[in-house]
């Protein structure tokens, strides 16, 4: 059986303590209610530290939101996976769109990017998706498709079993654009099946693929039955506890 996840994605947003408090909030409803999901809390760098402490690490995981390209030395300003490791998190979010577009992140980047993170035993969520011209001219398939292998392909099943996919459509991220179940589901599977026809079937039915863009408490329950869908990865609604254990709730 898949593992299946809800992650929040932090993003540039709360300070050190307003991050301590979120953390706690998030730890505290997931204690009071439950989770049939894995949490995953996904932190700015400066605030993995103290976020590894606050929560209950049987309850909830931790996740950086990048890491370096360089394993260490003179690269100011930068983090390393194992800097990251350091710290007590599991996780790292690697390729999103807006380190892809705002940071120039291509696809070779990102390998390197992957093999540090695994090297280092974290466990990576990447992040793949098309931008809105690319849905408008049909090309999805072949865009997500073309990320997955180019970044991924070199990894041994191995390796490959520490990866968590996401596909975030980039027209429905933070634009409150939900993809529909449907169009979500018809990627997914894609994915999947790609995943297959590389390492087999069963490394594909073990891959965790969720999805993100616009997911919030009103839609995850949809989107998180459909065959495919294995959880989210959610930017402004995992910035309250209340919202975000509303989309955990989903699988409650
Ligand atoms: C994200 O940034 O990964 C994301 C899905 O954002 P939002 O939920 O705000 O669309």
């Amino acid at each position: 059986m898949r593992k299946k996840i809800v992650a929040g994605n932090w993003k540039m947003n709360k300070t050190l303590q307003e991050g301590i408090e979120l953390a706690k909030g998030v730890n505290e409803i997931v204690k009071k209610n439950g989770a049939n999901c894995t949490v995953v809390l996904g932190t700015p760098f400066i605030h993995l530290t103290e976020v590894v402490k606050t929560v209950d690490a049987n309850l909830i995981k931790v996740s950086a939101e990048n890491c370096a390209d360089k394993a260490s030395g003179a690269y100011t300003g930068e983090v390393s996976a194992a800097m990251v490791k350091s710290t007590g998190a599991e996780y790292v979010i690697l390729g999103h769109s807006e380190r892809r577009q705002y940071y120039g992140e291509t696809d070779s980047i990102l390998k390197e990017k992957v093999d540090l993170a695994l090297a280092n035993g974290l466990q990576v969520i990447f992040c793949i998706g098309e931008v809105l011209a690319e849905r408008e001219a049909g090309k999805q398939n072949e865009v997500v498709t073309s990320q997955v292998k180019n970044a991924l392909f070199h990894l041994s099943a191995e390796q490959f079993a520490n990866i968590v996919l996401a596909y975030e459509p980039v027209w429905a991220i933070g634009t409150g654009k939900t993809a529909t179940s449907e169009q979500a589901q018809d990627v997914h599977a894609v994915i999947r099946a790609c995943v297959a026809e590389k390492y087999g079937n069963e490394v594909a039915e073990n891959t965790t693929i969720l999805y993100g863009g616009s997911c919030k408490a009103s839609n995850a329950k949809e989107l998180f039955a459909q065959k495919d869908i294995d959880g989210g990865l959610i930017g402004g609604a995992s910035l309250k506890p209340e919202d975000f254990y509303g989309i955990i709730e989903a699988y409650n």
